[in-house]
């Protein structure tokens, strides 16, 4: 049964005892989709949010952060504007005034937040405002209100982790939330872990003339990424000035400095400022998963690929069940609740999804990196495409890069793709739906891409992993 979508959910019928059908909690990517979906599909849905509909990733999270990302973009443009043979502007005075752009970026926001609330209208999504406390499978307390839902979906999402480290209470720790309202050009900043955060904001801080230095863990930042990549990115990184040191534990953030272990010996990075970015956790404010027999690995809600947990009636999406915290995954988890719900047949595909890392030029995958791929599939083939053989890129004077793929020797399936170049996280959908969809390597060069375009890159590179060699290089 398909409701019309202007249907109030007050005049919907129900003939359960519930007084919904579907209760979600956390109106985050993960929760509000899942409301619609779940109201799309003739479900009389209710959503409890206590901050702002949106969560992390419309509040805190991406879209604020690439809205000071285009800002720094903005400005690298104006710095790079006499190449283009731009006269009359002195490129060497441009800076960004910070009060300015925080204004953009709330207004950003907050016309994004908004237009959920719209949308929740729109499908008869009733929004209720509150902490919301599960109290069984089929009951939620917030405020003085008891609801009570056939199905709930927790959606809590999840918050930044610190180190169990000494701290002191002089030094000025920041996570990424209070980064994103900064409101002057900071002289510098010591970020540590060189995680996808950690990478972001370096790479803004320093764009925007802040001094830089990240102190990683591992042996090399962003080891999620192909390390070819990663090695590209660590020089970009560098060439900008920023100071990186891997292989390194933060012990201690004393008054004034970031102590950390390297080869066996004490190092300190004096600091005025720090940016902990060293991984978020579930949250489960309000979620007693003892008492509720929900069962959790490592502090997040262990579920299955259809988001069913432990208990009968009760699924958990997006980052609250620390499968992949990325909003898209949280939709996708969302819509995979609601028509498990519905009876349908409906399975997550962790394999297949796309991640993106937003610096300049941009860090997109899909699949498996080359060394994972070695490890499952034995011998592979891999085809790569520099950016600096690209017409488009060239005639935007973005050379910097390269892309590629990996695909198994025998058949040709393409089991990975990484972009490091202008517009990557717009392309890798592409790549994320021919893999989805199972193409070859070869069926893909047969696919025709617009010229001129930055995604004939990904074409070429095929053309390089299926036939040994690309066309234009
Ligand atoms: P992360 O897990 O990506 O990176 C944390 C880093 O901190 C790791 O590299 C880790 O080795 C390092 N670290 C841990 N302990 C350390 C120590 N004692 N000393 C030095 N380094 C240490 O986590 P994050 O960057 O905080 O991001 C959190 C989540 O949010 C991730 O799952 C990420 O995918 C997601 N996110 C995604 C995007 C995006 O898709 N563009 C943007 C922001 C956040």
């Amino acid at each position: 049964m398909y409701l019309d979508l202007n249907t109030s959910y007050k005049e919907k019928m129900s003939d359960n005892k519930f007084d919904y059908d579907i209760a979600v909690i956390g109106g985050g990517p993960g929760g509000y989709e899942a409301a619609i979906k779940a109201a799309q599909m003739g479900k009389k849905t209710v959503i409890i949010e206590k901050d702002k509909l949106g969560g992390t990733c419309l509040n805190v999270g991406c879209i604020p952060t690439k809205t000071l990302l285009m800002s720094a973009e903005a400005l690298s443009a104006v710095k790079d504007s006499k190449k283009f043979g731009v006269v009359g502007c002195d490129a060497a005075e441009a800076s960004l005034d910070m009060g300015k752009v925080q204004k953009r970026k709330n207004k950003v926001v907050s016309q994004l937040v908004g237009g959920v609330g719209i949308l929740m209208k729109s499908n008869g999504v009733a929004v209720e405002s509150g902490q919301g406390t599960l109290e069984d499978a089929h009951t939620v307390i917030t405020g003085d209100k008891k609801i009570t839902a056939e199905d709930i979906i927790i959606a809590t999402g999840s918050e930044s982790k610190s180190l169990p480290i000494k701290i002191s209470d002089k030094m000025d720790v920041i996570t990424s939330t209070e980064m994103l309202d900064i409101d002057s050009i900071p002289e510098e900043f010591t970020v540590i872990g060189g995680g996808v955060i950690g990478i972001e904001f370096a790479y803004f801080l320093a764009s925007i003339g802040t001094k830089v230095t990240i102190v990683e863990f591992l042996d090399r930042i962003i080891n999620m990424v192909d390390k070819e990549i990663t090695d590209l990115v660590t020089k970009q990184l560098e060439d900008m000035g920023i100071v990186i040191y891997t292989s390194a534990r933060v012990t201690e953030i004393t008054d004034d400095a970031v102590i950390f272990e390297k080869d066996g010996e004490e190092h300190a990075v004096e600091t005025k400022k720090v940016l902990m970015a060293v991984g978020r956790g579930a949250r489960l404010d309000g979620i007693d998963t003892e008492k509720l027999g929900i069962q959790t690995e490592r502090g997040a809600i262990v579920t299955d690929n259809s988001m069913h947990t432990s208990v009968p009636h009760i699924y958990a999406i997006g980052d609250v069940n620390g499968k992949s915290m990325l909003a898209h995954t949280a939709s996708m988890e969302g819509i995979t609740a609601v028509e498990t719900i519905c009876g349908q047949d409906s399975v997550m595909d962790y394999s297949k999804i796309p991640s993106a890392i937003y610096i300049e030029p941009e860090i997109a995958s899909v699949g498996l990196t080359e060394e994972q791929a070695k490890e499952k599939y034995g011998d592979v083939k891999v085809g790569r495409f520099p950016l600096v053989a690209n017409g488009k890129a060239k005639a935007a004077g973005n050379e910097r890069g390269m892309v590629k793929v990996i695909i198994d020797e025998k058949y040709g399936d393409i089991l990975g793709v990484h972009l490091y170049c202008i517009h990557a996280t717009d392309m890798i959908a592409e790549a994320a739906a021919a893999m989805k969809l199972g193409a070859t390597a070869n069926e893909f060069t047969h696919i025709v891409h617009p010229h001129p375009t930055i995604s004939e890159v990904l074409l070429e590179a095929m053309h390089a992993a299926a036939d040994g060699r690309a066309i234009n290089y």
